[in-house]
């Protein structure tokens, strides 16, 4: 006997049939004697739906009446999923994010979770019941409905059951689990059995159109164990869990693209100390997160640097530089939207030499020029021009993956 929670997500409810198959998996788990704790999304839409009337009424509601009205996207669901495994002969019971309590800091639409009460649920679940839980929804101290930003409901899922001490938190979605590469640019992508939590953090833009990376980061701090799987078919899906020395076997787990960053570049910047952070000062200060920085070996006394931020800060960042850059007696600012961002991740580039010059023999094969390069224990992160994300990620995937690392024939 377990203590299982369940998360369904939006399509995995997206209608009333979806409703009454997810009771039965979730009454098939109960009837063989598990404790089942469910946390479930709105229906699919729905969320857009209620924060589309917010901002058709209003160009700039309230942020506090916002959360009220998109929280009640979840308060339909759980009402739906308790009704039907009731109908199955299953004893259930909704509970609204306040009513756990689900204690959230005051910051709407995007609260953190700070304290989540675990009594009340242990006791609905060893009573026997099974609690149907609101996930994205939390409430503050004065009392007041928040919601934990897009998708939030996978972390209300991951915070609930490291809360309970569950043995294991179960992610329904639509696909069947986390893949090497995007199935949809490289038909090839398989589905991984396991992965870490590091690599799944590092892999993020994989991982994100299946789960909060948030609750990823949830998941590595308490230990939960999670499974990421289908609620359309039986398959066994991805585990996300803590490392285990085998994991350093493989060599690259998965390769990730990104285009939703730019680049700037300052030319010829006095080299002197202070420079970046009279550079990197005024943009931090913004808020703006910058991810790679290079700054080219100095010549007679002047260096460049070219650095990437989120493509929605580049106007903003742009405008900052060009001002410092007129400041410290740069020559000029140039930048670049059309770039994308190809990673190889795995464990085991901690304990193998060579991955990153395999990676650039490949994409030098294809007449691929890299542009930038940044790396950490698990991760090669590379910026080329946006038109060949594609043949990257392909030549990548085919490479690093498929083949695997050193059973290539030499070239
Ligand atoms: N319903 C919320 C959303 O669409 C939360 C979630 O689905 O995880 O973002
Ligand atoms: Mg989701």
């Amino acid at each position: 006997m377990a203590l299982i929670v369940q998360k369904y997500g939006g399509t995995s409810v997206g209608n009333l049939n979806r409703v009454r198959a997810v009771a039965e998996r979730v009454a098939a788990a109960w009837r063989q004697g598990n404790r089942v704790i469910v946390v479930v999304s709105a229906m699919a839409g729905e969320t857009n739906r209620l924060l589309k009337l917010a901002h058709d009424l209003s160009p700039h509601p309230s942020p506090r009446e916002v959360d009220v009205i998109a929280a009640a996207g979840e308060q339909v669901s759980v009402g739906l999923v308790a009704i039907a495994l009731k109908d199955l002969g299953i004893p259930a019971r909704s509970l609204l994010g306040f009513q756990v309590p689900v204690e959230t800091d005051g910051v709407f639409q995007k609260a953190r979770i700070k304290r989540i009460d675990a009594s009340k649920l242990l006791g609905i679940v060893e009573g026997g019941e099974v609690a149907v839980v609101a996930g994205f929804q939390g409430v503050d101290r004065w009392g007041n409905l928040t919601t934990l930003g897009r998708g939030g409901s996978d972390t209300s899922a991951v915070a609930i059951a490291a809360a309970v001490k569950a043995d294991v938190c179960e992610i329904y979605t639509d696909v069947d689990g986390i893949y090497t590469t995007d199935p949809r640019i490289c038909p090839a992508a398989r589905k991984l059995e396991r992965i870490s939590f590091d690599e799944m953090l590092e892999l993020a833009s994989l991982g994100a159109k299946v789960l909060q990376i948030r609750s990823v980061e949830f998941a590595k701090r308490y230990g939960v164990p999670l499974c990421v799987r289908s609620s359309f078919n039986d398959e066994p899906g991805t585990w996300v869990v803590a490392e285990e020395p085998s994991m350093e076997d493989v060599l690259v787990s998965g390769v990730a693209a990104e285009q939703n960053e730019a680049k700037i570049t300052l030319h010829r910047v006095p080299d002197r100390p202070g420079l970046a952070a009279r550079i990197f000062g005024p943009i931090a200060r913004e808020h703006i997160v910058v991810d790679m920085i290079i700054q080219n070996a100095s010549e007679d006394g002047f260096t460049d640097v070219t650095f990437t931020v989120p493509r929605a800060d580049h106007a903003r960042a742009l405008a900052i530089v060009s001002d410092v850059a007129r400041d410290i007696g740069a020559t000029g600012v140039s930048s670049d939207t059309n770039i994308a961002k190809i990673s190889v991740v795995g464990l085991g580039m901690r304990s193998h030499a060579g991955v990153a010059a395999r990676m650039f023999e490949v994409l030098a094969r294809e007449g691929i020029n890299i542009q930038m390069i940044s790396t950490s224990e698990i991760k090669i992160s590379i910026v080329i021009d946006a038109k060949y994300t594609e043949l990257a990620v392909r030549v990548l995937h085919a490479a690093l993956v498929e083949q695997g690392f050193g059973e290539e024939t030499p070239s």
